[in-house]
């Protein structure tokens, strides 16, 4: 069902959380532009500003990832200041009350772990940009260190002791998917009893795949998304509003 009111899909989805014993939120970029962070495929959304550059290009040239680096870096005002919005607090008041046993997200923004939800428990199935590491020997970099190492080097960027590439911590387009953390995604969609798909295109596979697993198995499917998606019309629940607006009489503290 699609109720066309806000306070009636609160309503039903006050229910179905109440029925729940292990609800998995499924997050993408649409729970954060609240935050400040821009999506990817909303009208002036990131994607139509700078296409993603992908893994190979970034692998075969010291120019591509130089301009790497000079994009991150030119989008730490929006991912340096972002705090946890509404949608991101509900859902940590969920997973304090026990409903929640992780958050699988798509997001690379680090505000699930800001909003109380255990670093260990935040499964993220694109990485994090919020902190670098180097690709062969996965040492851990901080941003700070890399800009002031790749402005001292004239734009050069660093690489690790070992002689690999640094990178931010997340997966690009061509990048092997994380292993671990696409396991336990699947393992979270396998026992859950209600799914709610929160502000993704779902059109990223294989992210995308996680509502029609859950569903499959018998979970109850939610989506929470301002524009349609193409589970729309499977899901037991869709509430097309704003993700703010639709999760805040969720957030306890
Ligand atoms: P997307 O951009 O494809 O889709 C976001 C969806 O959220 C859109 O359908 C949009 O209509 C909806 N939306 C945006 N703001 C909303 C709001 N306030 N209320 C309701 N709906 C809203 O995002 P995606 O499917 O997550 O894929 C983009 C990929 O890019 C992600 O996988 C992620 O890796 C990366 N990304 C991450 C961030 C972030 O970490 N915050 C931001 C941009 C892109
Ligand atoms: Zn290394």
């Amino acid at each position: 069902m699609m109720p066309s009111d806000l306070g009636t899909s609160v309503a039903r989805l006050h229910d179905l959380v109440a029925e729940a014993a292990a609800i998995l939120p499924f997050t993408g970029a649409g729970i954060s532009t609240e935050c400040g962070i821009p999506d990817f495929r909303s009208p002036g959304g990131l994607w139509e500003k700078t296409r993603p550059i992908p893994f190979d290009a970034f692998m075969a040239s010291a120019a591509m990832r130089a301009e790497a680096w000079r994009r991150r870096f030119a989008m730490q005002g929006h991912f340096g200041q972002a705090r946890p919005g509404r949608g991101h607090r509900a859902l940590a008041s969920l997973y304090r009350a026990g409903k929640v046993p992780a958050v699988v997200t798509q997001n690379i923004d680090n505000l699930h772990q800001l909003s109380g939800v255990a670093p260990a428990d935040v499964v993220e199935l694109h990485g994090n940009t919020t902190y670098a590491a180097c690709l062969d020997c996965e040492q851990r970099y901080e941003l700070d260190w890399v800009k002031a190492r790749f402005e001292a080097a004239g734009e050069q960027p660093p690489e690790c002791a070992c002689g690999g590439y640094i990178k931010t911590a997340t997966v690009s387009f061509g990048q092997a998917m994380p292993a671990a953390a696409m396991a336990r995604a699947e393992a979270l969609a396998d026992t859950c009893d209600l799914f709610i798909a929160i502000g993704s295109s779902l059109v990223v596979w294989p992210a995308a795949g996680f509502p029609l697993r859950a569903k499959k198995r018998g979970a109850k499917l939610v989506i929470v998304n301002r524009e349609p998606t193409d589970f729309d019309e499977i899901a037991d629940l869709v509430i097309r509003q704003d993700i703010g607006d639709a999760l805040a009489p969720f957030i306890a503290d």
